[in-house]
């Protein structure tokens, strides 16, 4: 294409200070494109990158936003057969070329791509990616989006939301009748819950929040058990004779921490049993201490999840048009302009919903 586009965006210029709008071209280079975006939720990443001066890897002033769904509206050399199609844009995009790439391990590609922390993100009219790693979803009012009561802007959830606990849940190799328990059920793991009952796990749910657990009664969350902070060893027994009663050992025990807080990790820490796996889902920059001899004595395994690779992306687009994850009831739509105080709402857990913020057309 010729010339660039105007975009607008929702720029952070200094930590901790108000976001503001600014305007900036963009022209897709080779084997990328411009995404006109739909809708791009908030997650507690971009609070970190705005507020705890978790340092992103694109200087400021940067736009953030990695939850994001859109059009395809331009393209660079060797992409043109992706103008005019809808996509989500997976949050972490590997290049596919690299040794990591090829010996399996995207997620840690050190060529990657994450908008809103390596490039301009998607709080604005538009983003500029690569290519690679998009997920081709259905355009807008499609039956199969239709009927499953979605649209465009819905599906940017997918890209990060949905899509790490699933990569999350994939690595546990958790099969039907396992039990999983998700220590934090805010949006990352309010989807795990749905993604590990839809795989026929019996799912515990354990939050300290009433509000989020009651939301996932009809959604999975076959036992929902409120974290008080005081009484770990009550909180273990419940878990225990839940298992009990569907005779589930604790090797098929997976737990994952997806609270990001350190009374979240020292919970789900403490839950793991002999030969079980721990899946580390949450983010928090704080240290907790842990006896991580526990492992070795258990035989237990924990493992690190950093986004989800897109080559699972097509089967979880899957899950959700066929409903087994639903969407609707865990969403709530903004405006762009409403930024600054949806993150402070986001903060001081003010939204119980996953906040999608859709720009006006
Ligand atoms: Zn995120
Ligand atoms: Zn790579």
């Amino acid at each position: 294409m010729l010339g660039g586009m105007k975009i607008s965006s929702w720029m952070v210029r200094e930590v901790g200070q108000p976001m503001a709008r600014g305007e900036r071209e963009e022209v897709p280079g080779a084997a990328e494109v411009l995404v006109e975006v739909a809708g791009c939720g908030v997650c507690h990443t971009d609070l970190g990158f705005f507020q705890d001066g978790v340092p992103t890897r694109h200087a400021l002033p940067l736009t953030l936003g990695h939850e994001i769904s859109g059009r395809v509206v331009a393209a660079g050399d060797g992409a043109e057969d992706w103008v005019g199609r809808a996509v989500v844009v997976p949050a972490v995009l590997p290049c596919g070329c690299c040794r990591a790439c090829r010996e399996g391990h995207g997620s840690i590609c050190p060529a990657q791509v994450f908008p809103g922390n390596d490039v301009h993100g998607g709080f604005g009219s538009h983003v500029r990616v690569p290519a690679r790693g998009l997920c081709p979803v259905p355009e807008q009012g499609d039956p199969s989006l239709h009927s499953a009561g979605l649209d465009l802007a819905a599906l940017s959830v997918v890209a990060d939301a949905v899509s790490t606990p699933y990569q999350a849940i994939l690595r546990s190799e958790l099969r039907a009748g396992d039990l999983a328990v998700f220590v934090g059920v805010g949006g990352v793991g309010g989807f795990g819950v749905q993604i590990a009952a839809a795989l026929g796990a019996h799912v515990v749910a354990i939050d300290v929040d009433e509000a989020r657990l009651e939301a996932l009664a009809e959604h999975g969350a076959h036992l929902r058990l409120i974290d008080s902070g005081l009484d770990f060893k009550a909180l273990k027994k419940a878990v225990a004779s839940f298992a009990a009663e569907h005779e589930i050992p604790t090797w098929r025990w997976r737990v994952f921490e997806t609270s990001g807080t350190p009374a979240g990790q020292a919970t789900a820490f403490g839950l793991v049993g002999k030969g079980g796996f721990l899946g580390v889902v949450g983010y928090t920059p704080r240290k907790v201490e842990l006896r991580l001899s526990n492992l070795m004595a258990l035989d237990a395994t924990a493992r690190g999840n950093w986004g989800c690779v897109p080559e699972h992306y097509p089967a979880i687009v899957e899950m959700v048009l066929a409903g087994k994850i639903q969407l609707t009831p865990f969403i709530e739509r903004r405006p762009p302009a409403s930024i600054n105080e949806t993150f402070a709402a986001v903060r001081a857990h003010d939204v119980v919903r996953r906040v999608i913020l859709i720009p006006e057309s």
